[in-house]
């Protein structure tokens, strides 16, 4: 008989111990050495970056101590999309192995590219996120983020393998199958954004099967924010720990930062990326403490370095040590982003807020979609929730009445609910349709 290997389980498990709990001043010098090189390259690779280093009078060998990187010009998504494909690209296109774009509302994609070392440094940075996580060399990981374009998949993909785990490579889609294989497999860790970790898990009760009795043990969710009274639903029906990751394309994907099993804010892995937060306004730091727009920046990045990204992100970070032992920054989890607020009748409301107020509301499914439309010179929005299935139709607009008065009560803002019979909310193949923008374009 074969033995399994033993499953380094008990204990604390870093994937990367000496990277992981680095003290303080070992990682700020090698964050100054690796951002002065990551300059270097930026500025004789790509011209943007060149052009705005040399119009602020800033040139890579200025940038003597960490704070100094705050006199450098910010970096935006629209400067992709300006550059399109492979403008800001510090390699010649040969030597970019892969590339990955993310689907835009409105016009081109940005697209992002990878040299061999990147494909490396992510795939790294992946398997050290998932153990961060808690998944462990030999779990099965069922990958139910999506494949392609999106860095999602073959982002957790990489880093699952490299982390010596057994790899499904789902993608997204037919529920079905996903848990008929989830069960047969194994599966200790499912991978996917939350909203279709929710879809997956409905599929399942209504097939009468428990998924809190399979194997699953593990969520590892991202690309989406999720809310805390989300995260307890998806803790409670699958029966797992639900962990947030963070990550975006533009700076390398998932694989940015990632809980730990304390769930108290995400560890942002500072020997790769510079976190500062600025406020949105002006660009000036704010202090620790306070809340800002999340600012990164690679210092590892071969193919595509990236200077003082705005993420539009609003979120807190903290240095305190955190019980787990590692030493990196933590993020406070992303609740928010900047480009998705909505002002409603002169109130800013961000949907993750409405999500966090339904979601185990009493006589509604955690399903819903925000309904935007201008009514004269305001924003009206109407929220569509799904009712529970036990409700009776005649008790909806009851049902809706107390939604309503509790939004109104939470946020402060004043919206029409519209219940809807159970599954009439479209479900999560993937990203979850949360805003459906109905005013009208190009104001
Ligand atoms: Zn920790």
């Amino acid at each position: 008989m074969i033995t399994a290997p033993a499953r380094p389980r008990k204990g604390r498990y870093y994937f990367d111990r000496a990277a992981e709990t680095m003290p303080r001043e070992e990682l700020e010098r090698l964050q100054l050495k690796r951002l002065r090189a990551m300059l270097k390259n930026a500025y004789t690779n790509v011209p943007l970056h060149r052009r705005r280093m040399d119009a602020t009078r800033v040139e890579p060998r200025d940038i003597r101590t960490l704070t100094d990187l705050r006199a450098l010009h910010f970096t935006e998504k629209s400067d992709l999309r300006d550059h399109y494909p492979f403008g800001m690209f510090a390699r010649p296109r040969e030597k970019v192995v892969r590339v990955h774009a993310s689907s835009g509302t409105t016009g081109k994609p940005t697209v992002v590219g990878y040299t061999a070392n990147d494909i490396s440094t992510w795939a790294d940075l992946m398997a050290r996120t998932m153990a961060c996580a808690g998944a462990r060399p030999g779990d099965v990981i069922h990958n139910a983020y999506g494949y392609g374009l999106f860095t999602g998949g073959l982002g957790a993909h990489y880093g699952a393998e490299r982390l010596g785990a057994t790899v499904v490579p789902m993608s997204g889609g037919n529920a079905e199958r996903q848990i008929l294989l989830m069960q047969d497999f194994g599966a200790r860790v499912l991978c996917a954004t939350p909203s279709y970790a929710l879809a997956i898990a409905e599929v399942a009760e209504k097939q009468g099967i428990d998924l809190r009795r399979s194997k699953l043990e593990i969520g590892v969710f991202g690309a989406e924010p999720c809310s805390e009274a989300m995260r307890k639903e998806l803790d409670e029906r699958l029966g797992i720990k639900a962990v947030d990751i963070y990550g975006l394309s533009e700076i390398i994907g998932p694989g940015v930062a990632a809980e730990c099993d304390a769930r108290d804010g995400l560890h942002g892995w500072e020997d790769h990326f510079l976190f500062e937060l600025v406020d949105p306004d002006t660009g000036r730091p704010v202090p620790e403490g306070e809340a800002g727009e999340l600012v990164i920046t690679t210092l590892t990045k071969e193919a595509l370095p990236m200077i003082r990204y705005r993420t539009r992100d609003i979120t807190c970070l903290t240095r305190e040590r955190c019980g787990c032992g590692r030493s990196h920054v933590r993020i406070r989890r992303i609740t928010g982003r900047s480009d998705d607020m909505l002002i409603i009748r002169g109130v800013n409301v961000y949907p993750s807020q409405v999500e966090s107020v339904l979601v185990g509301m009493p006589d509604i499914a955690p399903h819903y979609q925000l309904v935007v439309e201008r009514d004269g010179s305001l924003d009206r929005m109407t929220i569509e929730v799904e009712a529970a299935p036990a409700v009776a139709a005649e008790t909806y607009s009851r049902v809706a009445a107390a939604v309503g008065h509790h939004i109104k009560s939470m946020i402060g803002v004043t919206v029409d609910v519209k219940v809807k019979a159970p599954g009439e909310i479209p479900r999560s193949q993937g990203k979850a349709v949360r805003v459906r923008d109905l005013r009208p374009k190009g104001e």
